[in-house]
């Protein structure tokens, strides 16, 4: 039933949203805006340029080629990420505003945005169509006080705007973790240990699909599960990556 309206409201937005010329810039409340942000407020976007070329782990020096300190003491369970920018002003005020006060209006632009880079990407073959999105999954309660599970919300939205079927349902969220911010690498992947578990049969190509992949411990998590269970090639795509 939840899932059923979920889909319907991103379908009528969609609708809503098709007419993409005009509107008001979300950001700044300029006339000229396309796809919900003017041309100005679209180039302040922290674009994630420099960054390892396995987590997009956001470098200091202009590389996208190597690998940051982590994926080469411990390589991930995954191939490759698409994250096209950092986790900072403005578009850290615009994931706020969408995923904690439910103003899907700022998280619009650049869920469009995001689906049209990954096009892109898969077009020029620097990455590969999976067959499937996996959203990360959240905990039960905190989608009820949310309303929403924000990684599901962008993995219908780009699934639809790509043609990628969403695999609602093939992992499960089945504890609460407690706060992961006070914990080092360790103590984070072990506080995570178990919290996922797949339900259902996995393709062998997937996309993880989250909105802001901070320590990378979930995906990690997430990915070991999605490979125990049969996937091959993993990728992880998210808007954000937050500075190392
Ligand atoms: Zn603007
Ligand atoms: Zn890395």
């Amino acid at each position: 039933m939840i899932k059923g309206l979920n889909w319907l409201s991103t379908f009528l937005e969609q609708k809503v949203n098709s007419v993409k010329q005009g509107g008001l810039c979300v950001a700044c409340l300029s006339s000229k805006a396309f796809n919900g942000l003017c041309q100005p407020c679209r180039d302040d976007l922290p674009v994630n340029r420099w960054r390892c070329r396995c987590c997009a782990l956001p470098l200091a020096f202009p590389s996208s080629e190597l690998l940051c300190g982590d994926c080469l003491k411990h390589p991930p369970p995954f191939e490759t990420s698409f994250v096209p920018w950092r986790y900072q002003y403005p578009l850290d005020g615009m994931i706020g505003r969408y995923k904690y006060n439910g103003q899907r209006k700022f998280g619009r632009p650049l869920m469009s945005d995001f689906a049209g880079l990954l096009e892109q990407a898969l077009q020029s073959g620097s990455i590969t169509r999976p067959a499937a999105l996996v959203p990360a999954p959240m905990d039960a309660r905190r989608r009820r006080r949310r309303g929403f599970n924000q990684a599901q919300d962008i993995a219908e939205t780009i699934g639809g705007q790509l043609n990628i079927p969403v695999a609602t349902g093939l992992v499960e969220r089945v504890r609460r973790v407690r706060s992961q911010r006070e914990l080092n690498r360790e103590a984070r992947l072990a506080n995570l240990r178990g919290v996922f578990e797949v339900v259902s049969e996995v393709p062998e190509r997937v996309a993880i699909v989250d909105d802001v992949v901070t320590t990378g411990a979930t995906v990690r998590v997430l990915a070991s599960g999605l490979r125990e269970a049969g996937a091959r090639e993993i990728q992880v795509w998210a808007l954000a990556r937050t500075p190392g």
